[in-house]
């Protein structure tokens, strides 16, 4: 099957592909050593000693590889210490440590944190070591350790037939997905991924480790599916139901740019009609030098041939597709298209550098999301179209662009209270990025972030929302975007849970506000 098209992972990473010039150093010298590191080894040392996994400082070999997030502009953090877990114990430990010694910690899985709220000037608690998958065909539930990356997830469920929705990047971590949501192309199908957590388990602020699920700590497990990772307690690992595989098809259509208006009109009313099989993505895309792209991906749950009828309604609204693919594939396959590793091996479809075999790089990026409530207008989606062709004009050599995601289906079946994840009611998820290299232009890189600023005060509608798996550091009234009716409920589970606030990042879930009664 001949495989041409941009897939959602290449989205991000824009016309450039992969960025290889990583500004990496040892560390040595770093503010982070000077504040949590010089004058203190010995307690260090200890935690060291005391872990059953590797405690990497500044200075130590692969100190430069262990600090990286996935998103290559936050190449320049440098963390006093990374603490690779090998268990709950470990976990419990670095807790412990950074309450005796007051210092700052992140709790990391995939690293693909957005804002980079995976790291800390302190110590990184990196469950990545936590990766093994358990399935229990019987009964269809699988249990995966928080540091799973999902192409192991995909492999470990399709080789007993089972399926798992998820998203699209490789290399992200369950843990981050998993509690933010996590909307793939199984979505309208079986719903997000937090829909199929059933149960976890944790260490809490206070060190205890605790069985979650529908019996136990019934309010937190309804926070960590969709109240954002890094906010409650450190997951160790969760327990996901799964789905028998269906037959899937694959499919991607690319218009003329000419029509990306009335393309990206016609894509909702089609999408938010569609039966439950079909999910797509509507990506308007200014490629760099490559020029404009519009186009429709997608899979149906299904055979190609039934397909082939869905895509024709999809024609009788939008005019015949420049170019079409459709071809059957399995699970695992269609979850390699859609991450962009199409003809790699499950190994290869890691982080080069971080897992053996692994050939993937980092990208340098920038986003901003919000949702379509209803099917918009002609003079709306021309505003978006408009919007693209502005990145290209500013910034001609960088990728970027706008996804609109398919929500409806499943997704929208369940109450927008029903679990902390609140966008039930959306047409579409939209995703604006944009993405540079090494020999991006300081210039271009700046016209970038100037035309994200822009998107998000004059097109963007801040009342539709945002989806908090992409998180947003511009963000001003950022918890309204994120969770809106449940987030006086989320700050209850906080209190319940953490309540001297100690998961604390820049858009950690707050505590009631003081004299509140929520
Ligand atoms: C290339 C790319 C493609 C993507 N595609 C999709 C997609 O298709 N669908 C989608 O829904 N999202 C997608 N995302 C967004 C992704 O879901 C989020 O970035 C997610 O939060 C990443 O999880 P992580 O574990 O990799 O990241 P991390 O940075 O490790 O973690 C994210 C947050 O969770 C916290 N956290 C990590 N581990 C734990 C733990 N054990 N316990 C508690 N908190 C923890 C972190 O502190 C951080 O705040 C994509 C991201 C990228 C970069």
């Amino acid at each position: 099957m001949v495989r041409t098209r941009v897939s959602r992972r290449g989205f991000l990473e824009g016309a450039l592909g992969a960025v290889g010039a990583l500004v990496v150093s040892d560390g040595v010298g770093s503010a982070a050593e000077a504040a949590f590191g010089r004058s203190t080894r010995a307690p260090w040392n200890r935690l060291a000693a005391g872990l059953d996994g590797r405690l990497v400082r500044p200075g130590q070999a692969r100190y430069a590889e262990a600090a990286l997030l996935y998103n290559s502009r936050f190449a320049g953090l440098r963390p006093a210490a990374i603490a690779f877990c090998r268990g709950s114990d470990d976990v419990a430990r670095c807790l412990e440590f950074t309450h005796a010694h007051d210092v700052p910690f992140a709790l990391r899985s995939g690293g693909h944190s957005y804002g980079g709220y995976s790291s800390s000037p302190g110590l990184i608690v990196d469950v990545s070591a936590l990766d093994t998958v358990e399935v229990d065909p019987r009964r269809r539930t699988a249990k995966v350790g928080a540091g799973a990356q999902l192409i192991d997830l995909y492999d470990a469920v399709a080789r007993h037939g089972l399926v798992v929705p998820g998203g699209t990047c490789p290399t992200v971590g369950i843990a981050g997905l998993a509690m933010g949501g996590g909307v793939g192309v199984l979505a309208r199908r079986y719903g997000l991924t937090c829909d199929h957590v059933v149960g976890a388990r944790a260490v809490t602020a206070t060190g205890d480790q605790i069985g979650i699920g529908p019996d136990s700590h019934a309010d937190l497990w309804w926070a960590l599916r969709g109240g954002g990772g890094g906010n409650f307690a450190a997951v160790t690992s969760f327990r996901l139901s799964l789905e028998a595989a269906p037959p899937l098809a694959l499919f991607s259509l690319q218009y003329p740019w000419s029509r990306a208006a009335a393309v990206l009109e016609g894509w909702q009313h089609w999408s938010a009609t569609e039966p439950d099989e079909t999910w797509s993505s509507c990506q308007l895309f200014s490629q760099g030098t490559a020029g404009l792209l519009v186009q429709v991906n997608g899979v149906y749950c299904g055979l190609p041939d039934e397909l082939e009828r869905r895509l024709a309604r999809l024609a009788g609204l939008v005019g015949a597709a420049g170019s079409t693919f459709v071809g059957g594939d399995d699970y695992l396959e269609a979850m390699k298209v859609e991450a962009g590793c199409a003809s790699l091996t499950v190994a290869a479809c890691h982080t080069a550098g971080q897992w053996p075999g692994g050939t993937l790089g980092h990208t340098a990026y920038a986003a901003k999301s919000s949702y379509v409530g209803a099917p918009e207008s002609r003079e709306r989606t021309s505003q978006w179209v408009a919007a693209v062709e502005r990145l290209a004009r500013e910034a001609p050599s960088l990728g970027g662009g706008l996804a609109f995601d398919g929500y409806g289906g499943a997704v929208n079946r369940v109450a927008s209270d029903a679990t902390a994840f609140v966008h039930r009611d959306k047409v579409a998820g939209v995703q604006a990025t944009y993405s540079w290299g090494s020999g991006s232009s300081p210039d271009e890189v700046a016209a970038g972030a100037r035309w994200l600023r822009w998107l998000g005060a004059d097109v963007i509608d801040p009342a539709e929302g945002a989806y908090v798996n992409y998180i947003d550091p511009t963000l001003t009234d950022w918890a309204r975007a994120y969770y809106g009716s449940n987030r006086a409920r989320l700050s209850r589970v906080k209190a319940a849970y953490d309540p001297a606030d100690r998961f604390r990042f820049a858009q950690s879930v707050p505590l009631p506000a003081r004299g509140s009664s929520v």
